[in-house]
């Protein structure tokens, strides 16, 4: 095991509050952030910011940042229309919104305000939009409600019969917004490793040791967020966790060039509450062009992008668990709806159909897909907010499906907060 040098705070013992504590023999990081993703670099960055000086290590088992769902999602910047008030879910998203605005405004990230325009078609959606309608205000969110004339006017192309509209919705690449994050983190002074995978954890009494094929890395304190895989390092902690993460696909179409302006703002149909996803959408991406999707299908490998991936051990161990099988059985019309859309085109188009009438078949273009990580309990729940499981010298992200990307600067800022938290309970 390596020694730190005095320059990385040897001297600082548990005087100094929340200082990391001393040992004769000392790891060579201070820190260890393991996941390439938003939330790993959120994190890493905001960790830089705290303890200044100290040793910070961000490894990443690709051979750069975002690749995975933080690289694969809608870009939306969310209000907070859905989530229980109070949650997590909600509190961050609310300043995660406009915290991720803020960010790109320091660092010359383009992002678009945009809003977003929720549509009923139906009577049952009406009734669901009046309690989104109450669940916004809950929330804190400005919003205007929309009878069947405005939403016209706003959206020529949509049909409903009312909905609602939310100003601060935006769009933004995060995959983008990452990079930036790694940036800010490496001028800091943190360092990062790509192409690392960590395929064991110990963690000690003194130290966490974090194995790679290219060897051992010892830090004082590991940080994990790493998305699909939440649930295998919680295991290489020598932990039982609660959950297991099973893994949606959401696959998109995008549109032709020629409906880059077929919408306004973002178009959201009105989410069935048994349901965590929230329904094939109109999307403005920030490039110009607009998406379809996503869907929500069981992927049969956890990085499994295409329909065509398929990883055996990935689904003995999904469809031996308990809690995904009881989901799967309770979900199962739906479930199987979805797989009807995924492989027949004209189910999709049906979906957005309901509201965007005048697409056709020919309009559904290729798009690739993104997977999420949704982790589902032993009791065969989706687990609704975000998780998080600490151990004496590790933090732990378990459950950080939407809206985490709009969220990543405030969910940094709480783990720095658990960070401080477990190193004042060592002192
Ligand atoms: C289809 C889709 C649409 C979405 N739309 C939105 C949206 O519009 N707005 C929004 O706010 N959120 C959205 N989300 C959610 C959002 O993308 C995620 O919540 C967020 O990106 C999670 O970030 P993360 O860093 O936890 O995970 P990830 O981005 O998945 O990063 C985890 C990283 O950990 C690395 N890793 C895992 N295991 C190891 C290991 N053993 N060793 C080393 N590295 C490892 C992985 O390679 C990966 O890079 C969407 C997600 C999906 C899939």
């Amino acid at each position: 095991m390596s020694r730190l040098s005095t320059k990385h705070g040897l001297t600082i013992g548990c005087r100094e509050q929340h200082a990391i504590p001393n040992y004769e023999e000392v790891p060579v990081y201070d820190f260890i952030i393991l996941g390439g993703g938003i939330l790993g670099m959120s994190t890493a960055m905001q960790l830089a910011k705290a303890y200044p000086g100290r040793r910070l290590l961000l490894v990443e088992k690709e051979a750069g940042a975002a690749r995975h769902q933080t690289g694969h999602n809608s870009g939306v910047i969310h209000a907070g229309v859905y989530y229980t008030p109070g949650s997590l879910k909600a509190r961050f998203c609310f300043r995660g919104n406009r915290a991720t605005k803020a960010f790109c405004d320091t660092h010359g990230i383009r992002y678009d305000e945009c809003g977003k325009l929720l549509v009923a078609t139906n009577a049952l959606e009406m009734e669901r939009m009046r309690a989104l309608w109450e669940r916004t205000a809950a929330n804190g969110l400005e919003r205007e409600w929309l009878e069947a004339d405005a939403l016209r006017e706003r959206e020529p192309s949509i049909t409903g019969i009312g909905g609602i509209f939310v100003p601060s919705s935006g769009i933004v690449d995060y995959g983008e917004v990452t990079r930036a994050m790694a940036g800010e983190f490496e001028r800091l002074g943190g360092e990062i490793r790509y192409s690392t995978e960590v395929i064991g954890v110990q963690e000690r009494s003194r130290e966490v040791v974090v194995e790679t094929p290219q060897g051992g890395i010892t830090g004082k304190f590991l940080v994990t967020c790493s998305g699909l895989m939440a649930d295998r390092v919680v295991r290489m902690l020598g932990e039982t966790p609660g959950f297991t993460i099973c893994p949606f696909r959401g696959e998109y179409y995008r549109l032709p060039e020629k409906h880059n302006q077929i919408v306004n703002h973002l178009i959201y149909p009105i989410p069935d509450p048994a349901m965590p996803f929230l329904g094939v959408h109109l999307t403005r991406m920030i490039d110009g062009s607009v998406t379809v999707g996503p869907n929500a299908v069981l992927a049969l490998k956890r990085e499994g992008y295409r329909k065509s991936d398929v990883s055996l051990s990935d689904m003995a161990r999904m469809f031996t668990h308990p809690g995904i099988l009881k989901v799967l059985m309770a979900n199962l019309r739906p479930g199987l709806i979805e797989m009807k859309n995924s492989l027949y085109k004209q189910g999709y188009l049906e979906e957005i159909r309901k509201y965007c009438p005048n697409l056709t078949v020919d309009d559904l273009e290729p798009y690739p897909a993104g997977v999420r990580a949704q982790a589902v309990s032993r009791e065969g729940k989706l687990v609704d907010d975000f998780l998080f499981v600490d151990t004496r010298r590790t933090v732990n992200v378990c459950n950080a499906p939407s809206p985490a990307a709009t969220s990543a600067l405030p969910i940094g800022e709480y783990i720095v907060g658990r960070v401080k938290e477990r190193l004042a309970d060592m002192c």
